[in-house]
């Protein structure tokens, strides 16, 4: 795995920290630094570790609730992930959907959420909608304390959101999963950061916010210092941890408990081979997204989650190829004349569903033939979507100006040109290359595509059924005005016939992630839970670092966003109930 990516090398990031950890993982006190000096480094009652939405959610409240915390961030710089992100919140009953009069009840909204992320047991009448009773508590304890963590963000100054507006459509922001009859508020839980002119932001807008509010509270910040170790004491569990930062070791005594939100572990290679299924050719996580809490928790006897999730998106094999650290996803894949098609020629997934969801077809396997047939899925599109959509990525300003975009004048010609580059990569893709019956079936695929497209109705894949579909589309890939090409006629605003001359375009399109989001398990106060089930005393997490509390379901924009300040919120408010630790 190559060092660089967005910019940054790992060594650029970590220079404080010392690029490697001698050791990761629990200490007793006996045996810790602070033992041998006698005496701790730093003392705090919440020590919070990492400095995404997670931390700093953590590190407002604790503040606020009269705790002192201090904040430690392995990076030279605080934000993490977070800041780099588009920064939309999914909070469900939020304070805008108030405003507007529109009820986003509890049941409704746990019945949504139980649907979307555990649809093989997902039952309306039955207890906790068919889930164990600790999932659903999850669930409730997310609907139970997002708004009101957002609220109390807001009235104390630390936050500035308002509803997310669909830019072209300028309306509400649809759901992932909008076309279930469970889903009762299909559009308006994303919110989004506004700066002080008034203006919508990204997540820099959203990290300037919360990392001013904590360091406006006074709250120690320490950058470069990256946690290692646990320091536990018997009974009294985790009292503190050992940071590792320029080569040194710094002992911090933690007297009710330790926070963390430390993000994923995309961009540790050996982990993501280990736990993820088929192959995740690449993230645009920021690199310091290396699993340590994975290792240090593990260590401490935490129960794991479903190590094998994350936040997926369709990346481009292409720029993998150069480095996994990506700087973004194909995240809406643009084009109303494009499809996809595997090494079959075969349409495999309805093209404009969310990228967390689409992205699961790659590591479908084919039990008869022993393999993963959807590793890479062929973008094709025409001139029209090439002109009409020049600009929205991965579809370059100029037609096939770029690496990513392979082109031939005629499907035939295509064809060729995808087989030698495959050829070229094969050490890359475990020597897939195109099944024989490849040319015929694209051509077959694709008229039965385009009568899809004249008719407004994918019988295959649905694409287009969904309000997600059409309304994302004008956002994430709005045709140009100037391009020449006639707007959509047809009933789906999604699908367009292709058309039946060249040139032709492909971009070869593989699987990837925002993060990954399992680790290990907590329980509904966001308490770090042993292999027994029962919390670790003192040892809190939220964010890309546990087990996501929605499984693998994306709920809507701002789905990780949320969560994770929602947990940081809700482990702050549990660890300051914790007894003070006075020796
Ligand atoms: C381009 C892009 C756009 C996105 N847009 C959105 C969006 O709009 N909405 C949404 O919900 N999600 C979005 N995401 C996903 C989202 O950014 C992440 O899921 C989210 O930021 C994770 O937050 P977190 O609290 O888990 O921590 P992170 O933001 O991942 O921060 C973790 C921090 O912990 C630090 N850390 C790690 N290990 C240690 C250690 N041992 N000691 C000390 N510090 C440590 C890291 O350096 C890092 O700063 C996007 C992602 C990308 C890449």
């Amino acid at each position: 795995m190559g060092d660089r990516g967005n910019g940054l090398t790992r060594r650029e990031v970590l220079k404080g920290a010392g690029a490697a950890v001698a050791s990761m993982g629990v200490v007793s006190l006996a045996a810790s630094r602070a033992s041998a000096q006698g005496e701790w480094d730093h003392t705090t009652d919440i020590l919070v570790v990492g400095s995404g939405v997670g931390a700093c959610s953590a590190a407002v409240t604790a503040h606020d609730n009269g705790d002192a915390v201090l904040l430690i961030e392995k990076a030279e710089f605080l934000g993490g992930t977070s800041a780099k992100s588009a920064g939309v919140l999914w909070i469900p009953n939020n304070f805008t959907l108030k405003a507007r009069g529109i009820e986003d009840g509890r049941a409704d909204c746990l019945a949504y959420m139980a649907r979307f992320s555990y649809p093989e047991r997902f039952d309306p009448q039955a207890p906790a909608f068919g889930l164990e009773a600790h999932e659903l508590a999850l669930l409730e304890a997310f609907y139970d304390n997002a708004s009101p963590a957002v609220d109390r963000l807001r009235a104390s100054g630390a936050l500035s959101v308002a509803e997310w507006r669909m830019f072209a459509l300028d309306r509400p922001a649809t759901d992932y999963l909008d076309n279930v009859p469970e889903n009762k508020v299909p559009a308006g839980r994303p919110l989004g950061p506004v700066n002080a002119e008034g203006a919508m932001g990204l997540g820099a807008e959203l990290m300037a916010q919360l990392t001013r509010a904590v360091q406006q509270r006074g709250v120690a910040t320490l950058t470069g210092h990256r946690a290692a170790r646990l320091v536990t004491d018997g009974e009294r569990g985790v009292i503190g941890l050992e940071a590792e930062t320029g080569g040194a070791t710094v002992t911090i005594r933690a007297r009710k408990a330790v926070i963390f939100a430390t993000g994923g572990y995309v961009h540790d290679p050996g982990l993501t081979a280990r736990h993820q299924r088929g192959r995740l050719y690449g993230s645009c996580a920021m690199p310091m997204a290396e699993g340590d809490f994975i290792r240090i928790a593990g260590a401490a006897g935490a129960r794991m989650g479903k190590l094998g999730s994350a936040w997926r998106t369709q990346v481009l094999l292409e720029e993998c190829l150069n480095s996994p650290m990506l700087a973004a996803g194909a995240f809406y894949i643009p084009g109303d004349s494009m499809l996809q098609v595997n090494k079959y020629g075969l349409r495999v997934v309805n093209e404009h569903r969310n990228y967390n969801d689409r992205t699961e077809v790659h590591s479908a396997y084919d039990a008869s033939r022993a393999e993963y047939p959807n590793q890479v899925l062929f973008m094709i599109y025409d001139q029209r979507s090439a002109e009409g959509f020049a600009g929205a990525y991965p579809i370059p300003a100029k037609p096939g100006d770029a690496a990513h975009v392979l082109s031939g004048s005629t499907l035939e010609a295509l064809t060729a040109r995808v087989s030698e580059r495959l050829e070229e990569i094969a050490a890359s893709t475990g020597g897939l290359s195109l099944d024989p019956a490849f040319g015929a079936n694209l051509k077959a695929t694709i008229q039965r595509f385009n009568g899809f497209a004249i008719a407004g109705r994918d019988e295959d894949f649905q694409r287009g059924a969904a309000a997600y579909d059409n309304e994302w589309h004008p956002v994430f890939s709005p045709m140009a005005a100037d391009s020449g090409w006639p707007a959509n006629r047809y009933p789906a605003l999604c699908m367009h016939p292709l058309r039946d001359e060249g040139p032709y375009y492909c971009t070869l399109l593989v699987a990837g992630a925002l993060d990954t989001c399992g680790g290990p398990a907590i329980d509904a106060s966001a308490r770090v839970l042993d292999a027994g089930g029962k919390p670790i005393r003192g040892l809190y997490g939220a964010g890309n670092c546990i087990a996501s509390p929605s499984g693998e379901a994306y709920y809507g924009a701002g789905h990780t966003l949320g969560m994770s300040l929602t947990f940081g919120y809700i482990a702050a408010n549990a660890a300051h109930g914790e007894k003070l630790a006075e020796t």
